[in-house]
């Protein structure tokens, strides 16, 4: 007697909720399912919409929250059809739509993702990224360039990364360390930070370093918490691309270099697609060791850095073959800020003192580095070929050096502490080993 049951009766997987994920350069449309489903989605013009089938569905959720003004989502209706769910996208611009579905993590169930890729923008992307934008120097005026870096908070959007037993999220905790990160690089004269996800929004790993290639980034530091079963597990660590893992990259570099017109920046940005097998290996192998040796190198002075206030996972800079880590051509490493899984951790990892602990510590460690090995052209070099020398009349500088404090580094120079904070807007009497410090006229 089926005919005389109500229609949603049919319907074997709900439509629980939806929700949206608005990123610089796509618009997510979630959908929590009961259960996996089999679903159709295909675009309709005149005027512009997406149509989304979904058998044996029923909706139980409003669909209100999937339209706002930034999304191109114009309106949304639904209606049911025998079993099948129809969802109607009325959308503003032309959009290239995807749909999959995702299985159950630790925050969400069975899931069905429909992206919306605005047409005009992926066409451009293709040459460059609407986000980050092209590196242009700000200390264009001298002539020199700023050192770029690309700050890469893990996770975001659907995928919360791990939970903390105070549901704790590190999408969220890694990109506040990330946006401290960033005040303190874009506060120093001659670095800028680029956020590769400055947003709660996925960003695929291959775009990631993408994005950082495009910013033309000098260093890539991708900022996670970790999380494990046991509540016991704990420590910060911080880590490099393995041997294996570059090896098979380099692999996948020369297989398609053919149909790739990325370049390679460590050896001068040259390109690999006119070069002879040999030659292209030779070019990629140079560009990839220069990388590596300095992915090592800043991560273990960051390492250091954060033993002074952190427990640390192990005493050493740990290697995987982290598929973020894998630019033949930018040095980059990955830090796990602590467990968010361990319960002590987590407080601590939700504090923002804590948080602007981590981000100094890794600044700290950015900012050693470059002075002991800038990049050309760069204002960090010219004002370290000045050497910190004293040169007459207002150029004076200092260059900090290990045990100085801001009192000595005055009587040396026969100025005032007060005179020196103001030359160099310092505040407290907190400076780094490696910071150039303006001397004033006495
Ligand atoms: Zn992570």
């Amino acid at each position: 007697m089926a005919l005389l049951l109500p229609l949603h009766a049919f319907a074997n997987v709900q439509v629980q909720g939806v929700r949206t994920w608005l990123a610089p350069d796509n618009t997510r449309l979630v959908f929590d399912l009961s259960g996996p489903i089999q679903h159709k989605l295909f675009a309709l013009d005149n005027p512009d919409r997406i149509v989304l089938d979904i058998e044996n569905a029923s909706l139980q959720a409003s669909l209100s929250e999937l339209v706002s003004d930034k999304s191109p989502v114009e309106r949304i209706r639904h209606s049911q059809s025998g079993s099948t769910l129809r969802i109607v996208l009325d959308i503003r611009e032309q959009v290239r739509p995807k749909s999959f579905e995702l299985r159950p993590n630790d925050q969400y169930g069975h899931r069905l993702v429909v992206d919306l890729e605005p047409i005009a923008k992926s066409q451009a992307s293709a040459r460059a990224a609407p986000i980050p934008a092209p590196s242009v120097p700000t200390a264009a005026s001298s002539g020199l360039r700023d050192i770029v870096i690309a700050i890469d908070p893990g996770h975001g959007g659907e995928d919360p990364g791990a939970i903390g037993p105070n549901r704790t999220r590190e999408k969220d905790i890694v990109l506040s360390i990330g946006r401290e990160l960033k005040k303190l690089i874009d506060a120093e004269p001659g670095y800028r930070a680029v956020m590769i996800r400055d947003g709660d929004y996925f960003v695929s790993l291959r775009d990631r370093t993408i994005r950082a290639r495009r910013a033309n980034a000098d260093l890539f530091v991708s900022i996670h918490a970790d999380g494990w079963h046991s509540p016991t597990a704990r420590g910060a660590s911080v880590w490099v691309l393995s041997e294996r893992g570059a090896s098979s990259e380099m692999g996948r570099w020369l297989a398609s270099r053919e149909n790739s017109s990325d370049l390679i920046g460590g050896v001068g940005s040259v390109s690999l697609d006119d070069k002879d097998d040999v030659l292209a290996s030779v070019l990629l192998d140079m560009s990839m060791t220069a990388s590596r040796t300095g992915s090592r190198d800043v991560a273990s002075i960051i390492h250091r850095n954060m033993a002074n206030f952190a427990r640390m996972h192990k005493p050493n800079v740990e290697m995987a073959a982290f598929a973020v880590l894998r630019s033949p051509d930018i040095p980059s490493i990955l830090i796990e800020t602590g467990f968010i899984t361990n319960p002590q951790e987590e407080a601590q990892l939700k504090t923002p003192a804590y948080q602007q602990r981590m981000a100094k510590a890794i600044f700290d460690g950015i900012s050693d580095y470059f002075w002991q090995r800038p990049p050309d052209m760069t204002l960090i070099a010219s004002r370290k070929n000045q050497g910190g020398a004293m040169v007459a009349g207002q150029n004076r500088t200092h260059r900090v050096q290990p045990g100085d404090t801001l009192s000595v580094i005055a009587v040396r120079n026969g100025v005032s502490v007060a005179a020196l904070r103001e030359a160099n807007q310092i505040r407290g009497d907190q400076i780094r080993v490696g910071q150039v410090l303006r001397i004033p006229a006495s």
